[in-house]
């Protein structure tokens, strides 16, 4: 295992004063940030790479180069025991056979668009169907079954992904460069900084698919953990989970979650649990609090942070318990959530959506925080 320790100029000069005006420091003051790289494989006869962001707390990120998937989080509970809180395998035939998506960045465009089809102007469009008639998360072979290119490693830890989505691919129009930036920072914020360019129009709609169980044991469900988004509407679905186009207030429905409220209270009212975009109040397109994911077991809480109109609420209903963790455990129904930070599903046929049109010239740019503390 190849380790690259880094340390931030300013940490560095503080630790050397440090170390001249005291006696020895104890491992508890180490003010390093590290970040290793080692061997996870092969996939489409390239090598694939397993980064561990490490910060001065001893938390630690784990990001594959193959889907530039998140495979771990791990941090200490209110207990001292460490854990991860997102779903995720520790070799790379658990992201070979097919995941729904754990931890992947999802594009083109993340969620569905109808009938595989749009229109950008005179020209029409039809893209992969990979979920019934409708085309999901960028399609057959998306952005979360690629190998990118990690190129820089920097000293906040951070890690920079590459991939160039090519012309045609999937369906979509353009050769699209994408950019995905992860940092961990000392108090245990995830960021996911999202950019992208292409050359000729096209659609874009980038996020990550963490499946989020605050209790770090597929064991128990997220029915417990409570949720607050702060979101006054969210966007109704039709049979085959695209939108209706109708912004719907959540106050009186089991969608409310303006208070924090546990996600099992309505969940039987939801039919087939939550699957769903919120609308969220953060209209400006500035970084924002969105939601705040807790749980009592752990003492963990979770906050987010983006600059998207939207949020994908989804409460792994199509979990059942043939995918098994890595040490065997069944990831049951409701066994882990997402929040999905993205523009609304089916925008490119939705005129009064946001717009995720991306031409020449212009730049796709989001952030994306996930803030880990513990109560
Ligand atoms: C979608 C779900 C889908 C899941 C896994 C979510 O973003 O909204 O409908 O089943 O991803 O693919």
């Amino acid at each position: 295992m190849k380790t690259i320790a880094r340390f931030s100029p300013a940490l560095l000069f503080l630790t050397i004063i440090y170390m001249s005006c005291t006696e020895a420091p104890s491992k508890k003051t180490d003010l390093t940030t590290a970040v290793t790289k080692q061997d996870f494989g092969q996939a489409d006869g390239k090598p694939v790479y397993l980064y561990t962001l490490t910060n001065k707390k001893g938390d630690q990120v784990k990001i594959s180069t193959y889907g530039a998937v998140v495979t771990a989080w791990i941090s200490a509970d209110k207990s001292g025991a460490k854990n991860s809180i997102v779903l995720g395998f520790d070799s790379l035939s658990g992201y070979l056979a097919k995941p729904p998506y754990f931890g992947a960045i999802v594009g083109r465009y993340g969620n569905r668009i109808a009938d595989g089809k749009f229109k950008i102007g005179d020209s029409s469009y039809t893209l992969a169907t990979n979920n019934g008639k409708n085309h999901l998360h960028g399609g057959l072979k998306g952005f979360d079954k690629q190998v990118w290119d990690a190129s820089e490693v920097d000293s906040i830890p951070a890690l920079t992904l590459n991939y160039v989505s090519k012309d045609g691919e999937e369906g979509y129009p353009g050769n699209l460069k994408v950019t995905v930036v992860y940092t961990l920072s000392d108090d245990n914020e995830l960021g996911i900084e999202y950019s992208a360019e292409t050359d000729k129009p096209t659609v874009v709609n980038l996020t990550n698919h963490s499946y989020f169980n605050l209790t770090g044991d597929v064991k128990n469900t997220i029915l417990n953990h409570t949720l607050k988004v702060d979101a006054d509407a969210y966007t109704p679905v039709d049979s085959t989970l695209i939108p209706t186009g109708v912004l719907q207030p959540v106050k009186g429905t089991p969608f409310d979650f303006t208070t924090a409220t546990a996600i099992g209270a309505r969940i039987a009212q939801v039919p087939g649990g939550y699957d769903h975009n919120f609308v969220l109040n953060n209209k400006d397109g500035s970084l924002k609090l969105v939601a705040e994911l807790a749980d009592s077991i752990s003492g963990r809480k979770l906050e987010v942070y983006t600059t998207q109109p939207g949020l994908q609420f989804y409460t792994g209903n199509f979990l059942n318990g043939s995918i098994k963790t890595s040490d065997g455990k069944p990831i049951n129904k409701n066994a882990a959530l997402c929040l999905e930070t993205q523009h609304f599903p089916d925008s490119p046929n939705q005129p009064s959506f946001p717009s995720t049109l991306l031409k020449p010239g212009e730049k796709y740019h989001s952030i994306t925080k996930y803030k880990l503390s513990v109560q």
